[in-house]
């Protein structure tokens, strides 16, 4: 097993260039719990300089052989799922059944919709009868940074890494410097997967460090980045020098519009998916809206849906939330319920502090706030926690408006009884999803958002157009 302060470079495990240590941080227990490297300059270029060399290679591979490397990839990562989900559970807290059921089958089911979507993609073909002899060909755009969040690590890796793999790109990772460990892992298997060496990169560290080195290399095709809006700001601003690509998935704020004629569980299940993985998911319905008749109802039943969720350490098997990942995260949770209460929302469930009986560890208590208002700030912002705001509307011009009142676009919800409605509503919403009455999505769907939730589509054959240049070529026949 290589050293948690070892980089992935060049189809070997190297340590870093100068010593700069950092201790990762269990979130359930508050202890450290594994030392990574944050890298330096020289391990960033390092890693581009591999990458640059392997990728002239890779990407006249035929595609056969890459769809390959992906294969026996899925092989080892269904083989060693129990590996991967100990290390998400233990970095970021995920409670280990929903390590094992969520945050891990995500990766096997994103490189299942990987490989579908390269088996049948049209990587060349005629422009047309009227184009006599013009061809189309996809290509690599070259090296890519792929930069990714702690939330959903795995999720957000596989979502990069497969079809940077398959299309012939060349990758620098950079994960998430607060859970490392499942990138690590990953690292491992891409090496077992026996992908040439400088096709695939890890380099550990953090946004101001490696994550500024590779939006701005010169060297670097495109970066490829999910986490906050904060850091997609600073990263579009490093790239613009070289004009490099840059594909964004960031924050979100959804909203989950509930009709009159929605079926009996719309509320209990809104609530029970904004508290998943703690309330941190960029596509979280954190914003439910009810139309006023069933407006009392619903704040009942999400009070009561809320102070039914338990709350504990991850290790623990059961359907509980975990922590917080970490204690800025805790922080910032904190404070924006102090807000709401400030701000004069009414709290029905949870609040300020940990859970009764959990005085270590980043726990926060599941907390559900009526009478919210779109001034205040737990409507406006991103609050990645436990934290549901309620608010009544009247029609549904009055939903439609409210929901779109925010920078961000990611995922919209809309439960209701009629067909009509859901497809009427659907086509105002200004994001990038709308999920109707819970209905989740299939494999290959596009992933991202509209407005200040990012450009990037991820996921299936538009995951692969991400990571292509488009060539015309005439004379080909
Ligand atoms: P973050 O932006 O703090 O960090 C994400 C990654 O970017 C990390 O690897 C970090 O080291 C790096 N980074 C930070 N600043 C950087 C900079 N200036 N230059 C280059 N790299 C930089 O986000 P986070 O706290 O890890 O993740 C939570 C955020 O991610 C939330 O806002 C969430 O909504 C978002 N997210 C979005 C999606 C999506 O697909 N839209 C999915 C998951 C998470």
């Amino acid at each position: 097993m290589p050293a948690q302060t070892d980089f992935y470079i060049n189809g070997a495990w190297v340590a870093p260039h100068t010593t700069n240590p950092l201790e990762v941080i269990d979130p359930s227990t508050e202890e450290v719990c594994a030392t990574i490297s944050l890298g330096a300059e020289a391990d960033t270029n390092a890693a581009v300089a591999a990458a640059m060399v392997a990728f002239d290679g890779w990407a006249i591979t035929p595609v056969s052989e890459r769809i390959a490397a992906l294969e026996r990839l899925l092989t080892i990562y269904t083989a060693r799922a129990e590996d991967m989900a100990q290390a998400i559970s233990l970095e970021m807290g995920a409670p280990i059944d929903l390590a094992r059921q969520q945050q891990v089958a995500a990766g096997s089911w994103h490189l299942k919709g990987f490989l579908r979507a390269a088996r049948g993609f049209a990587w060349d073909y005629p422009l047309g009868d009227w184009a006599p002899g013009e061809r189309i060909l996809h290509e690599p755009i070259g090296v890519c940074a792929l930069i990714t969040p702690w939330n959903w690590p795995m999720n957000q890796i596989v979502l990069k890494c497969a079809p940077a793999l398959v299309t012939g790109c060349a990758m620098v990772l950079k994960p998430s410097e607060i859970a490392p460990l499942s990138g690590l892992l990953f690292a491992e298997m891409m090496d077992e997967a026996q992908v040439p060496p400088g096709v695939f990169n890890l380099v550990n560290g953090d946004g101001a460090g490696v994550g500024s080195q590779l939006s701005a290399h010169p060297d670097v095709d495109m970066v490829s980045f999910t986490g906050s809006t904060r850091a997609g700001r600073l990263i579009s601003k490093s790239a613009a020098d070289t004009l490099k690509r840059v594909s964004l998935e960031l924050g979100g704020k959804g909203a989950n519009i509930i009709f009159a004629d929605a079926g009996e569980k719309a509320v209990k299940s809104g609530v029970i998916r904004c508290f998943r993985n703690t309330g941190q998911s960029c596509n979280a319905p954190t914003r439910m809206l009810v139309e006023r008749s069933r407006y009392d109802e619903a704040v009942k039943i999400a009070a009561t849906t809320a102070e039914g969720i338990t709350v504990g350490p991850a290790h623990k098997e059961g359907r509980h939330i975990g922590p917080a990942v970490s204690e800025l995260q805790f922080n910032k949770i904190q404070d924006f319920i102090q807000k709401g209460l400030d701000e004069g929302a009414r709290l029905v469930a949870g609040g300020t502090g940990r859970p009764e009986s959990l005085n270590r560890g980043y726990y926060i208590r599941p907390t559900v706030f009526a009478d919210v208002t779109p001034k205040m700030t737990i409507y406006q912002e991103e609050i990645f926690g436990p934290v549901l705001s309620i608010l009544p509307f009247e029609d549904e011009d009055h939903a439609v408006t409210m929901a779109n009142d925010t920078d961000y676009g990611l995922t919209s919800y809309i439960q209701t009884g009629s067909r009509d409605r859901l497809r009427r509503v659907a086509r105002r919403l200004r994001s990038g999803m709308v999920e109707g009455n819970g209905t989740g999505f299939g494999q290959g769907s596009p992933f991202g958002g509209y407005k200040q939730s990012g450009n990037g589509r991820e996921g299936g054959a538009f995951g692969l157009h991400e990571f292509l240049e488009i060539k015309a070529v005439s004379g080909w026949d």
